[in-house]
């Protein structure tokens, strides 16, 4: 494949574009807990019983956000014994980077290893100003959209909050110095508000100003429509944005490609799609994949222009990636513009999403499964 590779970019890990080879994955013995993984208040114990002042966990906080160490040791201003002393205890991050994959684009894919064995992955994504980083939330999915690859192997298990974070953080050492992540969606693998607690630890950190700093208006977090919980994230007075995945008019067609719509229904969810907007002033995203024959036709706009007009919804209509394996297919461009004018002629705002990282599997859970195809994954699946 040919090396397209940004020549902005001087990321301390190695770049590998080639979709044959995948590294033999090695399960971590190693016994120490991740510092992100360790609550605020038993962090300020462990200090305090080594006599350190209350300074030094906001010493660590700007090493781990500002100063992107990657190890105790490289953190100068805190004493040589107490950088022993942390590197015997904890370790900066729990995972590591099993490949780094570089689109022609500029987008880049990490394929994240946790500690124990599994791997989830992380996006980002360069442009103009913008950097946003994509990330998962579980090992797998559990919704099982039809389309979807995450979903094809079920959901393994959740992310711990720690977990989240430390995509952010992979992601963010792929910038220059001089740059910081300005957005965050939760887009990646997995169903974010079915891992709520670890979730809003996570997006707490992310836009708090002694974490990431990224503003609450540019995180995202995407949604299959889980009405309670979307209930619940309004009420959480932050200013998060909020996408629900429609991906269909009617209850009918959306139970054939959101299993979960059969014992949600449209109905609740745009109720709380609604409680939403309304709670935080926020407009709601819908997304919709579109799947040729499926839900792309000139009638599904039409309904969807019904359903949608006069809750001042924007659309973000997104042409369906292939997933190896599935039947599904990309709609054509003619079908995709009249979709595109029938909602808009109906006064519902809607933009197609641009297609990033296509060259390397970039849509949600296409690079983990095309790694877990590969033998060597396979053996450690489900640990
Ligand atoms: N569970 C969340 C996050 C999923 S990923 C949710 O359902 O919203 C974010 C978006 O990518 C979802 O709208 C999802 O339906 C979409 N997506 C998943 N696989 C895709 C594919 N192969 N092509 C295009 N979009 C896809």
């Amino acid at each position: 494949m040919k090396d397209n590779r940004p020549v902005a970019f001087d990321p301390p890990t190695a770049y590998n574009t080639s979709m044959q080879t995948v590294e033999p994955i090695s399960i971590s013995m190693d016994s120490r807990r991740p510092l992100l993984e360790v609550a605020p208040d038993d962090l300020a114990a462990w200090l305090r019983e080594r006599g350190q002042a209350p300074l030094r966990t906001r010493q660590l906080q700007r090493w781990i956000f500002d100063g992107r160490a990657v190890s105790f040791d490289q953190m100068s201003d805190l004493p040589k014994r107490l950088r022993d002393e942390l590197a015997a205890s904890f370790r900066l991050l729990g995972s590591d980077i099993a490949r780094h994959l570089v689109s022609s684009d500029g987008t880049h894919k990490l394929l994240l290893r946790l500690r124990d064995g599994q791997v989830v992955e992380c996006v980002l994504l360069r442009e103009a100003d913008r950097r946003t980083v994509c990330i998962s939330t579980q090992v797998g999915c559990g919704m099982g959209c039809v389309f979807c690859a995450s979903g094809i192997g079920g959901v393994v298990r959740n992310l711990t909050g720690g977990e989240i974070l430390e995509q952010m953080l992979h992601a963010r050492r792929l910038l220059p110095l001089d740059e910081r992540l300005t957005h965050l969606v939760v887009m990646g693998m997995g169903e974010p508000l079915a891992n709520f607690d670890a979730l809003l630890e996570a997006l707490a950190i992310a836009s708090s100003p002694r974490g990431l700093g990224i503003g609450a208006r540019h995180i995202t977090v995407s949604t299959v429509g889980l009405p309670n919980r979307m209930r619940q994230f309004a009420d959480l007075g932050k200013q998060y944005h909020l996408a629900v995945s429609l991906h269909a008019p009617n209850d009918e067609l959306r139970n054939r490609i959101v299993p979960t719509n059969d014992k949600t229904g449209l109905a609740a969810i745009l109720d709380a799609a609604d409680y939403f907007q309304t709670k935080t002033g926020r407009q709601v995203t819908y997304e919709y994949v579109l799947l040729r024959d499926l839900n792309d036709l000139p009638p599904h706009a039409g309904e969807l222009t019904k359903l949608l007009r006069g809750r001042q919804a924007h659309v973000n209509l997104i042409p369906f990636n292939d997933v190896e394996g599935l039947p599904y297919r990309r709609l054509t461009q003619q079908a995709l513009e009249d979709f595109v004018a029938i909602l808009r002629s109906g006064g519902v705002s809607a933009k197609v999403r641009k297609r990033k990282g296509a060259d390397i599997d970039a849509a949600c859970g296409q690079l983990r499964r095309a790694a877990l195809t590969a033998s060597e994954l396979i053996s450690v699946q489900g640990v």
